[in-house]
């Protein structure tokens, strides 16, 4: 695999004055300085591009945390970024959330819909407002769902129904346990057209569930992060791992094979610079036939495994239940049932004379783990810990991988 980008040089470096300006901003950064020096003092090319270092999320929150940038024209909007332990770290957006130009290039809503917002709005998450933003460009009617519990889901589908939804937009987990819900009811969704989707791959067996409650419904997908906000869109013509960047997103798919964005937008207040979001992919042609580089998302290189639309940092867990005296090694196990997943369980190899408290620390995991109090908010009896005589071993390898994803048969 080659160094590529999505863009070709005469398109691209007329824009890298967005990428040189934060570049400058970088430099400004003491923790980070000393990396970009002795680097070339403006980027005007591709090649000078490459050749920075790739910025990791610690990097920028670390980046951010100095810099605290502030719109010129609007709101600055505070957001969750990262940071599955303790307090969320923050990434910052104007009003409108980069929105008008995922609109211009993204045909998916239009006057006539009725859009319910299925992305859980407040604890700073983002989709949910940055939806609300493409509804407003779009002119649609917009339902504000935000997410619901178990015992909600009939009710709320009996609404949509009678209130003729077509178009939903959520993670697609969440998308998952609407039509599940909805399936197992017996209700159908026949005036649903569209499914928007961020925030985690598609989920093949949703199509399943959609021929049966809503079959004339066609997936719409965007791919971004909160640090980089939407980075391209697909449509129901193009293979659900493949997107099209928008213009104003540099996409770099680098020889180890990982992808890695660059603002070209004047107005992104976050300072994206050859940002890496774990992603592996490569760029490719879609087979709908638009022209230009897509990027094809191959999944996450890191150790960060998605939990209910929100990333659980294994390696940080292990981490912390391992600092507790007695145990000597622990593993994570994500139960899923058909892509979803429904529990997380902390094994421990324990000495028995340590006397470890398997409530204890999980009290102090679960308050400390922002992802698991927060996904499992409902049914906080999903997270376990325990001590067992033996982790779980790849019998094949032998290997004791520090996460193990067991899929449950429902
Ligand atoms: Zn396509």
């Amino acid at each position: 695999m080659t160094d590529t980008f999505s863009l070709p040089p005469d398109a691209a470096e007329p824009r890298l004055t967005v990428a040189a300006a934060t570049l400058e901003r970088l430099r400004t950064v003491p923790a980070l300085a000393p990396r970009y020096a002795g680097r070339p003092a403006a980027v005007r090319t591709l090649d000078e591009l490459a050749a920075l270092p790739p910025l990791l999320k610690d990097d920028l929150n670390t980046a951010l945390a100095h810099l605290e940038p502030r719109s010129d024209t609007a709101a600055t909007w505070l957001f969750q970024s990262g940071g599955s332990t303790g307090a969320p770290k923050v990434g910052y957006a104007p009003t409108g959330f980069y929105m008008a130009g995922v609109h211009a290039h993204w045909p998916v809503l239009d006057r006539a819909d009725v859009f319910a917002n299925a992305w859980g709005a407040g604890r700073m998450w983002g989709a949910h407002f940055l939806a609300a933003a493409l509804a407003d460009r779009a002119g649609c009617r917009v339902i504000a769902l935000g997410s619901i519990t178990r015992e909600e889901y009939p009710d709320w589908l009996a609404f949509l129904a009678d209130r003729e939804v077509t178009a939903i937009g959520g993670t697609p987990s969440v998308l998952r346990l609407w039509f599940a819900h909805a399936r197992a009811a017996g209700l159908k969704l026949p005036s649903l057209r569209k499914v928007l989707w961020l925030g985690e791959a598609w989920q093949p067996q949703l199509e399943e569930d959609l021929a049966v409650v809503a079959p004339g419904a066609r997936r719409w997908g965007m791919f971004g992060s909160t640090e980089t906000w939407v980075v391209g869109t697909n449509t129901p013509d193009c293979p659900a791992d493949t997107f099209h960047p928008l213009p104003t997103q540099l996409v770099h798919a680098g020889a180890d094979g990982l992808l890695d964005f660059t603002t070209l937008d004047p107005e992104m207040l976050n300072p994206v610079l050859r940002y890496r979001t774990g992603d592996a992919g490569e760029l490719t042609t879609c087979p709908c036939g638009r022209p230009g580089a897509a990027m094809r998302v191959l999944g996450r290189r890191d150790n960060v495994v998605q939990v209910r639309g929100l990333g659980l940092h294994v390696d940080e867990l292990v981490a912390r239940a391992e600092r507790e005296p007695g145990v000597s090694r622990a593993q994570v196990v994500v139960s899923e049932d058909g892509g979803r997943a429904t529990g997380v369980e902390v094994l421990l190899l324990a000495d028995p004379a340590a006397g470890v408290d398997p409530a204890a620390l999980r009290a102090e995991l679960v308050a400390g783990t922002f992802t698991l109090s927060t996904a499992f908010q409902h049914d906080p009896e999903q997270v376990t810990v325990r001590v067992v005589d033996a982790l779980v071993s790849n019998d094949r390898t032998g290997k004791t991988a520090s996460l193990v994803v067991r899929e449950e048969s429902s």
